[in-house]
């Protein structure tokens, strides 16, 4: 027994130290291979780099410009004829750097901009001399031979991320700004330079639309959506005035009642000739063309209008909820544009919701929670969108005035077929309970889903269960029969009590 015990230990002891060979030895195979593919990549560079004749750069962070980088990547295509070189071009666009401008003033502006172009070439420095400045608050970092698969590309664009993202102290003062970067590689997704340059612009456009600093690479379905963006954005500007956008009104149901309580406001764009264009594809136009401002004030005006109207056909206990994209909000003239809006409806203020995303609510800083609190000031209840998708900390949750939660439609979408969906649908009700926070699920499209949202105590219901947006006089029917038929259900359950 004693033997076969003796044995035992010596055979466990064996493989642990097999294992830890074999681990060190595939550390030593990886750091091997690193260095050799290092150094392959810089004698490779060092023979085919372009010479810089010290034209064409930019008069703040003395980076070549986008013509140096075009001559550079016909040089480095033209050698790649010989060496069957791969080239990646990152293309880097700093986040709603234009309002960061005007509220900082130009001249921190530009020290930020020296600053984050400093660091993106310590970045890239370990991995290339090649860094660009191609626009006013665009960068680009071409990649060649080093290690070009998709991994260490995406450390490297993740490592510029987080370096742009760091804080930095100018003059006195905290500044901080987030990148997107759109990544297209030669020769899987180009076939030249300039094709290069506008599909890792696509990727760019693509990030921008997942959110401050996110990253994403080249797909060919991205050129369909950047050509249909390009053919829209001449037509968008026309929109406003020609009456081509509408305001529909998806309605939000009490869990307890089945009553409405109240709507979003959703904008709703028909293209003369492409029909409806979503706003998932249009909003963004609006928003790089500045034309947020404009259409989001339409927005504001018609949805105050229409819901004083529903008001004063009886219902008036409905909120009428508004999104406002963080253009709208950075701006500064959010609070008299809203003022604006109500006083021309004659609504009540208290009436009155504002949907902005964790992202922007959750920006800490002190511009924005002052914001919010002359919002606040004025009645109007904050409600943060798409909640779960973003990274909120107890401590902003509590410091920032936030009255509504919506819970994001990904966690909604089949939680009672996915365990780890319902845990995080049970927790953030659960806390939001505790700070007393009225909480709004959003995406219901089965009975399931609200049957186990109504298990869990949230409030409120939006969702294709109940209706999609509808347009104002629909909504109103639809209103009269809910809320009719809920009275009578409720006045029935009273009696029955
Ligand atoms: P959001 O604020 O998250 O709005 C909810 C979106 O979910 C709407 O998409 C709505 O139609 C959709 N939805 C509602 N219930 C369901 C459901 O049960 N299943 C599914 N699959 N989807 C559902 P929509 O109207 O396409 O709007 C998309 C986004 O566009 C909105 O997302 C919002 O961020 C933005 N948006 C819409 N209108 C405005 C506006 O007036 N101003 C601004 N700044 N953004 C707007
Ligand atoms: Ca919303
Ligand atoms: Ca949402």
């Amino acid at each position: 027994m004693e033997d076969a015990g003796l044995n035992q230990e010596i055979v466990k002891l064996s493989i642990t130290i097999l294992i830890t060979v074999s681990s060190l030895l595939i550390l030593l195979v990886f750091a091997l291979s690193a260095a050799y593919r290092k150094a392959i990549a810089k004698s490779s560079r060092e023979s085919i780099e372009p010479k810089s004749d010290g034209a064409y750069k930019h008069y703040l962070t003395g980076l070549q410009n986008r013509e140096s980088m075009i001559k550079a990547l016909v040089s480095l295509f033209e050698s790649g004829k010989k060496d069957k070189i791969n080239v990646a071009l990152l293309f880097i666009d700093l986040d709603d750097f234009n309002n960061i401008n005007s509220s900082i003033g130009t001249k921190l502006g530009d020290a930020l901009l020296q600053n984050v172009g400093s660091r993106i070439v310590e970045v890239a420095n370990a991995f290339t001399r090649l860094v660009y400045q191609i626009g006013s608050d665009e960068f680009a970092v071409v990649l060649y031979d080093y290690a070009m698969d998709t991994d260490s590309i995406t450390s490297m664009t993740k490592e510029i991320i987080g370096a742009v993202a760091q804080p930095v102290n100018i003059d006195g003062y905290d500044l901080q700004v987030s990148c997107c970067v759109g990544v297209c590689v030669y020769p899987e997704c180009a076939t030249d330079a300039e094709e290069l340059l506008k599909h890792a612009g696509s990727a760019r456009d693509n990030a921008k639309n997942i959110g401050y600093g996110s990253y994403s690479f080249y797909t060919k379905d991205m050129s369909k959506e950047s050509v249909l963006r390009s053919l829209i954005s001449a037509d968008l500007r026309h929109a406003l005035a020609r009456n081509e956008f509408a305001v529909h009104y998806q309605p939000k149901v009490s869990i307890s009642t089945g009553m409405v309580s109240g709507a979003e406001a959703l904008l709703r764009w028909r293209h003369p000739s492409l029909g409806n264009i979503t706003p998932a594809t249009f909003i963004p136009v609006l928003e790089d063309l500045g034309l947020i401002h404009p259409v989001g004030k339409w927005v504001f005006h018609t949805a105050c209008k229409d819901m004083s109207r529903v008001h004063k056909d009886g219902f008036d206990n409905l909120n009428i909820a508004v999104n406002v994209s963080p253009q709208q909000f950075n701006k500064g003239d959010i609070a008299s544009i809203i003022a604006e809006a109500i006083w021309e409806s004659g609504i009540t203020p208290y009436k009155v919701e504002l949907e902005l995303t964790e992202a922007l609510v959750m920006k800490d800083t002190e511009k924005s929670l002052l914001m919010l609190k002359v919002l606040q000031s004025m009645g109007v209840k904050i409600a943060v969108d798409d909640f779960g998708t973003g990274y909120s900390s107890m401590n902003h949750l509590t410091r920032f005035p936030i009255s509504i939660l919506k819970i994001d439609r990904s966690f909604i979408h089949d939680m009672h077929l996915t365990p780890v969906k319902k845990a995080i649908v049970s927790t953030i009700i659960r806390m939001a309970k505790d700070l007393e926070f009225e909480i709004v699920a959003e995406g219901v499209e089965s009975i399931e889903e609200l049957e186990l949202l109504r298990d869990e105590g949230c409030d409120l219901i939006q969702g294709f269960y109940y209706s999609k947006a509808l347009p104002i006089d629909e909504f109103i029917k639809f209103v009269h029969s809910r809320n009719m038929q809920g009275n009578r259900e409720t006045n029935s359950q009273e009696k029955s009590a």
